[in-house]
């Protein structure tokens, strides 16, 4: 009989499309640190593990990327949690887009809006009425499916559901403001970040010196009640997004439409994504309001999928906000004194699932030969993330833990990496083993403090992706590793 835990875990794997078997490969793969049962190896091998989504997915929960979200009470059906490398990784996404969209131009500004905002917000921008899924639900249990998946019988209870109609229900989270739960006090969680700053624009507008063509920024958590979750963190009920609102002239806005799909294109291929597409989408699936969309794609394991949507979206957002809240949402071109309601160019990212792209492309196996004390063929894991997104850019350890002289200079170097970098410190096994053990988190750079390094000060760093050492001065390292992370 399965206990509470095997259940919870079963379901875990299930709501992600994984198979249980593959419980068994996480528990193998714990082994290499030294606690696997014999019997979990044997089952381990009656399951064929080539699935690179359930390699992912292990490694991410076994190394402490991402984990399942309120795991310990079995967790909570699209939600998860970003353990102390995930939320590093998810960090340097950010940072990096920040300091493209943000830092580097003097034509855009920040913000960070609250995620609870009046509900009026959502009336304007078409999300009460409008973002919505056809849905039937069963009668005896209540789960609900696709309209165009459903069947004659619910997969839950076995309800006869054949007959029923779909009704449309709202994927926006609600929640009351103050202590009454009354029509009154209903809010909405943000299913996006672009509403807090359309409310914005003449606050921003007032309090600098923009002048049109601009933007403002904003990364923050979204929320949508999605009904299907799927494909790990690729589709989820909460999740981070990062989005510009470009707001132009209109009649310019096709030029600036243009250029920041190249933008955003080139940002993904240079921090290392190959597996990308443009996709323009097609006149029939476009919003109303949409001038023009191009999603880019990613070619996750589970096919194409959009990772961000740059879209032209007229004066659409302005417009509306202005007819509902009353206030003039308008330019005035201190030049020529032409007033216009600016058109928006919107590129809307979601870091949660450029995380899973990055994962997805870092992911490489590399065979070990077998060796002459008899060590057996394996297989290594080797992240080979950009070094700007790697949870550590680099890993410190003396070559022997047992020399006080090594720890001690080893543990200088640490403290002086760490002012700059995120460094990591390791003084367990053997160093081939630490190497592996730094390569599966996407470290690109490991330092060996060794008995030469006591007498001419150097240390040796070996590069992730080539595993070729060279020696470097130890008063040069923070300098080398800066330039090594440049570009
Ligand atoms: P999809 O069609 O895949 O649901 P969408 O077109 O509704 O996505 P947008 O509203 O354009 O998505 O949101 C912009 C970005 O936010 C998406 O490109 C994606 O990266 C991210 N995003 C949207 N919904 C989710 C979700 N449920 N989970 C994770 N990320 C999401």
């Amino acid at each position: 009989m399965a206990n509470d835990y095997q259940i919870n875990e079963r379901k875990y794997f299930e709501n992600n499309g994984l198979n249980f078997g593959f419980r068994y490969c996480f528990e193998f793969r714990i082994s290499n640190f030294g606690f696997i049962s014999f019997k979990n190896a044997q089952v381990m091998a009656q399951y064929k593990i080539n699935n690179l989504m359930e390699k992912i997915v292990s490694l991410c929960k076994r190394r402490g990327f991402i984990f399942p979200g309120s795991e310990i009470y079995g967790g909570l059906n699209g939600f998860y949690d970003f353990g102390p490398l995930g939320v590093e990784l998810k960090f340097n996404i950010k940072q990096e887009w920040w300091n493209e969209i943000v830092q580097k131009r003097d034509d855009v500004v920040g913000l960070s809006a609250a995620i609870i905002m009046n509900p009026k917000v959502w009336e304007a921008s078409g999300h009460l009425a409008g973002f919505s899924d056809p849905l039937i639900e069963c009668p005896k249990c209540h789960r609900r499916f696709l309209a165009d998946e459903a069947k004659d019988n619910c997969s839950e209870c076995g309800a006869d559901i054949s007959s029923l109609k779909p009704r449309q229900f709202n994927l926006m989270f609600k929640t009351f403001v103050g202590p009454v739960e009354d029509s009154a006090s209903v809010a909405y969680l943000r299913p996006e970040t672009a509403g807090g700053i359309f409310v914005n624009f003449k606050n921003v507008l007032d309090t600098s010196r923009l002048k049109i063509p601009f933007g403002i920024a904003q990364i923050g958590k979204a929320f949508r009640n999605e009904v299907n979750p799927k494909d790990f963190i690729f589709r989820t009920r909460e999740f981070e997004q990062m989005e510009l609102e470009y707001f132009v002239k209109p009649g310019d806005d096709k030029k600036h439409f243009k250029e920041w799909v190249e933008e955003r294109f080139n940002w993904y291929k240079n921090l290392g994504l190959k597996n990308i597409r443009k996709r323009e989408v097609p006149k029939e699936e476009l919003a109303h309001y949409s001038r023009g969309t191009t999603d880019i794609e990613y070619n996750f394991p589970f096919g194409w999928r959009e990772i961000e949507g740059v879209a032209n979206r007229g004066d659409f957002d302005l417009k509306t906000h202005s007819q509902y809240s009353g206030e003039e949402l308008s330019y005035t071109d201190p030049e020529s004194g032409e007033k216009y309601i600016p058109f928006v160019i919107e590129p809307s990212a979601g870091v949660d699932r450029i995380a899973l792209a990055f994962l997805c492309e870092a992911y490489t196996e590399e065979k070990n030969p077998a060796g002459q004390q008899g060590e057996k063929e394996s297989t290594r894991i080797i992240l080979k993330l950009h070094p700007k997104l790697a949870p550590y850019k680099a890993a410190v350890f003396p070559l022997l833990a047992n020399k006080p002289k090594l720890i001690k200079l080893a543990r200088e170097i640490y403290e002086d990496l760490r002012k700059h970098f995120m460094t990591a410190w390791d003084d367990r096994g053997n160093i081939g083993k630490r190497y592996y053990s730094q390569d599966e988190i996407g470290t690109p750079f490991c330092i060996t403090v060794d008995f030469q390094s006591l007498e001419d000060k150097t240390v040796t760093v070996r590069d992730r992706d080539t595993a070729k050492q060279e020696r470097v001065a130890i008063e040069e390292l923070v300098f080398y590793l800066k330039e090594k992370l440049k570009d």
